[in-house]
């Protein structure tokens, strides 16, 4: 027996009934973006390991364990600095930083906003919620004048008006500031001091967490580490008074956009080109991979990957979590429906009727037939299954008097037109249904 092939572990085919959610999703999202001025980004799905290495930073969990490489050395013509390895992106904002200083970006606006739609890869234990390929809404603004804390709460604003616009409630949006570089450091400071006599009670990987990023062990969700940072005393402390004001104005624009937050002492971010805001969303209905999204400010990261010093400020949602989180009624399959279906009854009508279909589609009108007839019941059995809005019906004495039987399946009326007439009663029927239903496309 021939084996069967199956979709590599941790990645889910998305098919044909769920794509309708998607596109709505992508629409949807594309379209709040469209308010807040942002443009759209397209980057290649692998990148040099190199440039997540310097952005994530060596010590993260992503670049430690959940790299996806190519192995790039069996490819003859690759540059001599790929051979290093290139990877499948773990993220967006790395390769959307690439490019902007690749491509000169800050030479075109003075800040660039910039949003991606795609998918991201990570070699973690799967589980739900957690793929190795997941899909991401994300965006950043770049800028020499983007360090301003109005920016931080548009971005948040953003985020949430995206969730919201999808029917999203009952969300938790956590922020927290981590300063400026030196802010951090003091941080990593006060923690390993407070951490050090507990630290062989931390697990394996915090053990490890505690040597190369500290901050790291306050996102681990082990259960033992959890309570041990619960136990710890945290406090604003490491803040210099310059970032404590910036939060605080950010907290202020959040107040009056009446967008409710908590703060955590406890959110960092695990990545390390993250300074002053960090931000979380997240949702109850998730289970225990309950993060929607994330985001923050980095403003050293730009300078730090060889580009000019501004600064930046983003986020990424995942896309197969807010479809979790969706309220039931709005993240079910559905099955689109046809605008016409050509039933032939008579071989002899065969070559008019698949003129005729040609003929539809290229004015813009859905249509479908049977290339082989049946009978009038088993073709109308199909036209139901496509949930065609209107039949079209071609038999022998249709054909002798050069018209077609036209059939609404809601009302069930049926009258016959004229052949050379169908289309324009068609289009008509069409242009009434559009006006009255305010018709949105699909896809933008
Ligand atoms: P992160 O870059 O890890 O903060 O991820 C941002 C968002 O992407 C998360 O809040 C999730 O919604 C989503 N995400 C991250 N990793 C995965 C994964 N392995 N599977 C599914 N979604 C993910």
């Amino acid at each position: 027996m021939v084996s069967k092939f199956s979709a590599p572990r941790g990645t889910a085919d998305i098919l044909p009934l769920t794509i309708p959610l998607w596109q709505n999703i992508e629409y949807k999202a594309r379209s709040v973006f469209h308010l807040y001025g942002y443009k759209e980004i397209r980057t290649p799905y692998f990148e040099e390991l190199d440039l997540f290495c310097r952005s994530m930073g060596e010590s993260s969990d992503v670049v430690r364990k959940q790299m996806l490489h190519l192995t790039s050395q069996q490819v003859e013509d690759v540059p001599q600095e790929e051979k290093k390895g290139l990877t499948l992106r773990p993220e967006g904002t790395a390769s959307v930083i690439r490019s902007y200083i690749e491509n000169n970006l800050d030479k075109q606006e003075g800040l660039s906003k910039l949003f991606y739609i795609g998918p991201m890869f990570r070699g973690e234990r799967p589980q739900k919620g957690r793929l190795r390929q997941f899909h991401q809404i994300g965006a950043e603004a770049i800028g020499p004048e983007s360090c301003d804390p109005l920016l931080d709460a548009e971005i948040i604003a953003l985020s949430t008006q995206i969730l919201n616009e999808l029917g999203l409630k009952s969300y938790q949006l956590k922020i927290n500031s981590l300063g400026t570089s030196e802010d951090k450091q003091m941080f990593s400071r006060l923690l390993r001091e407070q951490l050090n006599p507990l630290r062989s009670s931390l697990c394996q990987d915090c053990q490890v967490r505690f040597e190369l990023n500290i901050l790291r062990v306050l996102d681990c969700k082990n259960k033992s580490c959890q309570s041990l940072i619960k136990g710890l005393n945290l406090t604003d402390a490491y803040l210099s008074e310059e970032s404590r004001q910036y939060f605080l104005e950010v907290r202020k624009a959040l107040d009056n956009l009446k967008i409710s937050y908590e703060i955590s002492l406890q959110l960092v971010r695990g990545l390390d080109y993250y300074t002053h805001t960090v931000f979380e969303i997240s949702h109850s209905q998730l289970g225990s991979q309950d993060a929607l999204g994330a985001g923050g400010r980095y403003n050293n990261l730009v300078g730090d990957l060889g580009g000019p010093s501004v600064d930046a400020v983003g986020f990424a949602l995942g896309i197969e979590r807010i479809i979790l989180a969706m309220p039931e009624d709005q993240n079910k399959p559905v099955s689109g429906s046809i605008e016409s279906f050509l039933i032939v009854l008579d071989d002899k009508a065969i070559e008019r009727a698949f003129c005729l279909l040609q003929d539809l589609r290229k004015e813009r009108i859905s249509c479908e037939m049977s290339f082989k007839p049946s009978s009038l019941k088993s073709q109308m059995r199909l036209a139901n299954k496509l949930q065609a809005q209107y039949v079209l019906i071609l038999g022998e004495e249709e054909l002798t008097q050069n018209k077609i039987s036209l059939k609404e399946m809601k009302t069930g009326q049926q009258e016959k037109i004229g052949l050379s007439e169908i289309i324009s009663v068609l289009k008509n029927k069409k242009k009434r249904i559009d006006s009255c239903c305010g018709h949105t496309p699909a896809v933008n």
